[in-house]
């Protein structure tokens, strides 16, 4: 995918803060963060969101749910707690069109859409 950010990321093409990476899977630093520790974990195939997920996709996205859980306890949130979000579409506010899971923590959440 030549004009997405996030391939562009995976490929070293444009700098980010990393946290966690193997062959399957890169976390990095929002560059934006909402929180004080707002981590964004992506698949390295492109896939556009969660609507475009295909047969097979499920063991990825199990995947980064035990990266997610690692990245907790090495950084020592994992008592107190986080929150994952994933914007999907354009009702659902995504804006970067490459599948990526928000991990926030460092605050209490207070804004409860549900
Ligand atoms: P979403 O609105 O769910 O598509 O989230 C996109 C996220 O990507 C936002 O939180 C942005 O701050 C973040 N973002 C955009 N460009 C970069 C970048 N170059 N490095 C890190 N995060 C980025
Ligand atoms: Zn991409």
């Amino acid at each position: 995918m030549e004009d997405c950010i996030f391939c562009k990321i995976i490929k070293g093409e444009i700098p980010s803060d990393k946290v966690y990476e193997d062959d399957e899977i890169l976390a990095f630093k929002d560059i934006n963060p909402a929180a004080p520790i707002h981590i964004l974990l992506i698949p390295k195939k492109h896939i556009s969101s969660l609507a475009d997920l295909k047969d097979g996709d499920e063991k990825i996205i199990g995947k980064i749910y035990t990266i997610i859980n690692k990245i907790a306890k090495e950084q020592g949130f994992i008592e107190n707690g986080y929150r994952v979000i994933v914007n999907c579409g354009k009702d659902g506010g995504q804006e970067v069109m490459h599948l990526h899971f928000h991990l926030l923590a460092g605050r209490q959440f207070g804004e409860k859409i549900i």
